[in-house]
């Protein structure tokens, strides 16, 4: 099963990935955690991703074609992956297909977890991650059990650099101008499955289930 999951940002695609991937057994694939160990590990590519997240901007596309090239050719994506945040350019869209192609693969499906503008920044500014397991909650519609701590791991919460009210709006208009013509590109290959976003997690799932086959 060689899927992509794609939303708007905060539309809840790292938090439907983590299901997916426990469910179907596929390794999630983000481009944005990655570039957030490259920040923590203080590597060059950490450097510069930061240069472009901490405005809302978009990674240049060859630095970010490398890295998810690189990541496919490992062993544990031989049978599926679930590509989270990637692609978000034609131009990466196109390179992703030439790789499949050149390997003799190809996509099953792209998930588009639909949600309207106006609640995402509500979503992005409420949500805190785990730093240590990757876990993310929101402290209104998906708080953890002991405010502030992880209920997996017991690690204090934190809040993303670039979860602020500025830099979510910049992230949205982003999307709207790179990322949403994406939508019409796999749609034309008959590839874009939409769910409605805007409901409860559990229920997003169950969505994304009866779309993507149990
Ligand atoms: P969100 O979950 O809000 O959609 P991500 O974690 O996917 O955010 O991405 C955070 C940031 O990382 C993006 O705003 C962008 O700067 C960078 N990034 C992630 N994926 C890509 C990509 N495919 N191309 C370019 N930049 C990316
Ligand atoms: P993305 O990876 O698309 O940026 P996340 O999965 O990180 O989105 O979700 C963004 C925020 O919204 C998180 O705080 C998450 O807990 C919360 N969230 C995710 N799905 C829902 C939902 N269906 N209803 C309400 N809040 C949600
Ligand atoms: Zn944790």
């Amino acid at each position: 099963m060689k899927i992509l999951i794609m939303g708007r940002p905060g539309a809840g695609k790292g938090t439907q990935a983590a299901n997916i991937k426990e469910y179907y057994h596929i390794p999630h694939i983000s481009t944005g955690d990655m570039f957030r160990a490259a920040i923590k590990n203080q590597t060059k590519l950490g450097m510069l991703a930061k240069s472009y997240m901490d405005q809302g901007a978009l990674v240049p596309d060859e630095v970010t074609i490398g890295i998810v090239e690189e990541r496919l050719q490992e062993d544990d994506c031989k049978n599926g992956f679930l590509l989270d945040g990637f692609p978000r350019t034609i131009a990466q869209a196109e390179a992703l297909d030439k790789f499949l192609v050149s390997n003799g693969e190809k996509l099953d499906a792209v998930l588009d977890v639909n949600v309207p503008s106006e609640i995402l920044v509500r979503r992005m500014v409420g949500r805190r991650v785990c730093k240590n397991c990757g876990a993310t909650f929101h402290v209104e519609f998906n708080p953890p059990k002991v405010e502030g701590i992880c209920d997996f791991c017991n690690t204090p919460l934190i809040q993303r650099a670039d979860d602020t009210e500025a830099t979510a709006e910049n992230r949205l208009a982003v999307y709207d101008k790179n990322t949403a013509p994406l939508l019409e590109y796999y749609d034309k290959k008959h590839l874009l499955k939409t769910v409605n976003g805007d409901q409860p997690l559990s229920k997003v799932f169950e969505d994304i289930k009866v779309v993507l086959g149990r």
